[in-house]
């Protein structure tokens, strides 16, 4: 089960219609790297070890070509019942996964291989106990929710019984989506958001794809212009 429905009306909604979109053209280049996710995932459940992953960018877009970095946010329980924020300079498990990943790319792709961007971690530790405490303002619990609304997540399995977690709290999940919606509006009037989409629309009209009058109209209504 993944998290309650949004309201109808919701900004995030119409970016997932667009986002479907997008994927139905998805390139070779984006299903060779959720592959490469795939194996990854694997040959940390052999280590005895768990991680999952939800991917940003182009590449939650299927839009990603052999020079898009990739932007992802790593999830995984700190060691030994670590609480609190795991990130590449404080914690010792994401420059390793980092470190593995990026061989594992090498290994594949030999000169191929591409940029892996860690844009933010979730340690699973903390986010568990900031469900339990129904924490609404925690920082880490929006922002677990927010890229499970918006993005492409690998080995979902792991996090849901997160999103169980908090489905079965319907008032903290409102509180929740009010900052969810709040962070998405912020996100719409980054200038960087709007130049993603035109740069996707560009790049299927390179490929003879045409963007349908309908959906070029949400992606107008969408970005308020
Ligand atoms: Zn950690």
């Amino acid at each position: 089960m993944t998290l309650p429905k949004l309201s109808s009306n919701s900004n995030i909604i119409k970016f997932l219609g667009l986002k479907k979109f997008f994927r139905s053209h998805e390139t070779g280049v984006s299903r060779e790297r959720i592959e490469d996710f795939k194996k990854f995932n694997k040959l940390i459940n052999y280590g005895g070890d768990e991680v999952a992953f939800d991917i940003l960018g182009s590449l939650n877009f299927g839009q990603a070509t052999t020079d898009s970095d990739t932007d992802i946010v790593m999830y995984t329980r700190c060691e030994e019942g670590r609480m609190g924020e795991c990130g590449l300079e404080n914690c010792y498990k994401i420059a390793l996964f980092k470190h593995m990943f990026l061989n594992l790319v090498t290994f594949e792709h030999n000169s191929q291989a591409y940029k892996l961007e860690i844009v933010d971690c979730i340690n699973l530790n903390q986010l568990e106990k900031d469900i339990k405490d129904k924490n609404a303002d925690s920082a880490l619990l929006i922002r677990f929710c927010f890229y499970r609304s918006i993005c492409r997540g690998v080995n979902r399995r792991l996090l849901h019984k997160y999103e169980n977690m908090i489905s079965e709290n319907l008032p903290l999940w409102e509180k929740i989506s009010e900052s969810l919606e709040e962070c998405f509006e912020g996100i719409i009037k980054s200038s960087q958001h709007t130049y993603s989409f035109h740069k996707y629309a560009g790049r299927l009209a390179d490929k003879g794809i045409k963007l349908p009058g309908s959906m070029a109209e949400k992606i107008k209504d969408y970005l308020k212009q």
